[in-house]
C-alpha cells in the first residue's frame, strides 16, 4: 500500500526550488502546502494591497510547477513582519492597511479555487505597543476574510505559550472563525494543550517532535518549514524530514495517527481531499 504523507508549510525560494521537492517526493513525500514568501524575496515592494498580486501570481505558477511532482496546494500569505518591512518606508498604520487589503486579495484567490488557505498572524519579535496594536487588528483580519470564504488560515507567531494561544484564540472566536481552520504553524508538539486552546497545531517535524506528538493524540499536522534559502540551506529542515518522521510513526506502530495527520486532519481543517 502506497501512503500518503503530507508536509503542511513548506516554501520554495532561491536554493534547490522544484528539486527539493523531487527529494522530498523521493523519500516518500506525497502532498505538501507551499507558502508564499515575504514581498522582498520577490523584489515586490508593495505600496497598495494589490500590489500582492504579483507576489501571489508567481506563488500560483510555482506550485502549478510543483504539481508535476508531488501534489501541492498553494497557501497565500502575508506575512506578519511585512508591517516591519513596509511600515519603515510607508508608516505602520498605512502598512497595516495594506496588508488587510492583500488578505481580502488573497481570499479571493482562494474563493476562485487557486489556493486553500491564507496565512497571517502577529510579529515573533519584539515590537511597539503600535506595532503589536496593529497586527493585532491585521491577523484579526484574515480571521474575518477567512471566515467569509471559509478558508483556513496558517499562522505565523511568536513562540508557543499556552496563554498567548488562548489569546489568539479568542481574536479567532470574536471574528467568528472555527478554531480548528486556524493553523499554527511552527508548533511545539503541545497537542493536549492545543486541544484544549482549539487551535490546530502544525508540529515542526524536528527533534523528537512528531513521536511525542504523536504520545500525546493525534489532532496536529507536520511541517518542515523549509524555506529553501541559499544561505541557510537546511533551514528550518530539510525536505526529507516529513517522510522520515511519519515513517518512524508507522515503524513505531503510530500508523493511525499518521493517517490522520497526512489526510484526515489536512482535509478536515483545509476542506480539500487528500487522495493518491
Ligand atoms: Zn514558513
Amino acid at each position: 500500500m502506497e501512503r500518503i504523507i503530507t508536509d503542511n508549510h513548506m516554501h520554495l525560494y532561491n536554493h534547490l526550488r522544484l528539486k527539493a521537492l523531487k527529494q522530498f517526493r523521493n523519500a516518500g513525500g506525497t502532498h505538501v502546502l507551499l507558502v508564499s514568501l515575504i514581498s522582498p524575496y520577490y523584489g515586490v515592494y508593495p505600496k497598495k494591497g494589490d500590489d500582492f498580486r504579483i507576489i501571489f501570481d508567481d506563488h500560483l505558477r510555482l506550485v502549478e510547477q510543483a504539481n508535476e511532482i508531488v501534489r501541492a496546494f498553494a497557501v497565500l500569505a502575508v506575512h506578519p513582519a511585512e508591517i516591519t518591512i513596509l511600515g519603515e518606508k510607508l508608516g505602520y498604520e498605512k502598512s497595516a492597511e495594506i496588508m488587510k487589503e492583500a488578505l481580502e486579495l488573497a481570499g479571493k484567490y482562494v474563493e476562485e479555487g487557486k489556493a486553500v488557505a491564507i496565512k497571517s498572524g502577529r510579529p515573533h519579535y519584539k515590537v511597539s505597543k503600535e506595532v503589536w496594536k496593529l497586527s493585532n487588528e491585521v491577523m484579526e483580519h484574515a480571521f474575518i476574510v477567512a471566515k467569509e470564504v471559509g478558508c483556513a488560515v496558517q499562522l505565523h507567531t511568536e513562540s508557543y505559550s499556552f496563554k498567548g494561544m488562548k489569546e489568539i484564540a479568542k481574536i479567532a472566536k470574536k471574528a467568528g472563525i472555527k478554531l480548528k481552520k486556524v493553523v499554527k504553524h511552527f508548533a511545539p508538539p503541545a497537542v493536549k494543550e492545543f486541544k484544549e486552546i482549539g487551535l490546530f497545531p502544525s508540529v515542526i517535524a524536528g527533534n523528537g517532535n512528531v513521536v511525542s506528538a504523536a504520545e500525546e493524540g493525534d489532532r496536529f499536522l507536520v511541517e518542515t518549514d523549509y524555506i529553501d534559502d541559499k544561505t541557510r540551506p537546511g533551514a528550518i529542515l530539510g525536505p526529507k524530514t516529513v517522510p522520515r518522521r511519519v515513517k518512524e510513526l508507522y515503524e513505531l506502530g503510530y500508523g493511525e495517527v499518521a493517517q490522520k495527520i497526512c489526510v484526515d486532519n489536512v482535509e478536515k481543517v483545509y476542506g480539500i481531499e487528500i487522495k493518491l
